[in-house]
C-alpha cells in the first residue's frame, strides 16, 4: 500500500515528537497518502562532517532507504540537526527526485536560530511546508515559479513563510498523474 513513513532521526527525544505526530495527521490531507510514524529510529551516525559541524543529508537518505518497506512507500526523515549538500552551505531538506526517500531539517526553521523567540506554531507550519515540498520531489515534481506554491524553492525562512502548504493547480495536476 502506498504510504508515507515518518522517521525521527537521531537519538530518542532529539526530534520534537509533537511535530512528528502532527505531520502524520496533516500529510495525508496535503499529499493524499496515508502517513504513520515509524517505531524504528534512524541514527545520524556516519553522516556527520566534523569540519563543517553539519550532517550530510544525502547520507541520511541512504540510511532511510535501508528501511524501505514497499515499492510505493515514501520515507520521510525529520532531523533537528543542521544539514548540508556540497557545495551548498546548508539545506532545509533533500529528496530523491522521483524516488522514495526525503529528509527535512528543523534546525533553521526555529526562530531561535535567528536570535528570535521560539514560536512552536510557526515552526510546525514551516516543517509541514518543507515536508510537503520534499515529498513533492519524491513524486517527481521540480521547483515551481509560483512563490505561493509549496514547490517554490525557498532560500530563506521568509520564502517558506510566504508560500502555502499546498500545490498550485499546475503542480497538483502533475502530482495526480504520478503512478
Ligand atoms: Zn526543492
Ligand atoms: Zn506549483
Amino acid at each position: 500500500m502506498a504510504e508515507i513513513i515518518i522517521f525521527p532521526l537521531g537519538e530518542l527525544g532529539e526530534v520534537e515528537m509533537a511535530i512528528v505526530e502532527l505531520l502524520a495527521l496533516s500529510l495525508p490531507e496535503c499529499v493524499g497518502l496515508p502517513a504513520r510514524v515509524s517505531d524504528v529510529g534512524v541514527p545520524l551516525e556516519g553522516a556527520y562532517d566534523v569540519a563543517r559541524r553539519q550532517y550530510y543529508s544525502t547520507r541520511l537518505l541512504e540510511k532511510l532507504l535501508e528501511h524501505r518497506a514497499g515499492a510505493d512507500t515514501k520515507l520521510l526523515g525529520i532531523s533537528s540537526a543542521d544539514l548540508y549538500i556540497p557545495p551548498l552551505s546548508f539545506v532545509f531538506g533533500e529528496a530523491q527526485l522521483g524516488g522514495a526517500a526525503a529528509v527535512i531539517s528543523m534546525h533553521r526553521l526555529n526562530q531561535s536560530f535567528y536570535g528570535l523567540a521560539d514560536d512552536s506554531e510557526l515552526l510546525y507550519d514551516r516543517c509541514e511546508k518543507e515536508a510537503v515540498h520534499e515529498i513533492g520531489h519524491c513524486f517527481g515534481l521540480v521547483h515551481c515559479k509560483d512563490y505561493r506554491c509549496v514547490m517554490y524553492l525557498s532560500y530563506a525562512v521568509e520564502d517558506i513563510d510566504l508560500k502555502g502548504n499546498s500545490f498550485c493547480p499546475r503542480c497538483h495536476g502533475l502530482l495526480r498523474r504520478q503512478p
